[in-house]
């Protein structure tokens, strides 16, 4: 690696807003995110069932105005 072509870089840890910490090499000193891959829903599955489930209920609002229009 030759000197003074890259940017420093620092060992540092991202810190999510669940309270998870991921420690990385990043050339940003404090790397603060909303959600990681311990709290992503895609990972955890748990918000992904709610967010269906709202879904749904959503959809069938929407048919029953539908139906009450006829
Ligand atoms: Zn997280």
């Amino acid at each position: 690696m030759k000197t003074g072509i890259h940017p420093e870089y620092y060992e540092t840890s991202i810190k999510c807003a669940c309270g998870n910490v991921i420690e990385v090499g990043s050339t940003k000193e404090d790397i603060r995110v909303e959600i990681c891959s311990k709290c992503h829903p895609f990972f955890t599955g748990k918000q992904k069932l709610i967010d269906t489930e709202g879904r749904i209920e959503r959809f069938r609002k929407k048919y029953e105005k539908f139906n009450n229009q006829k």
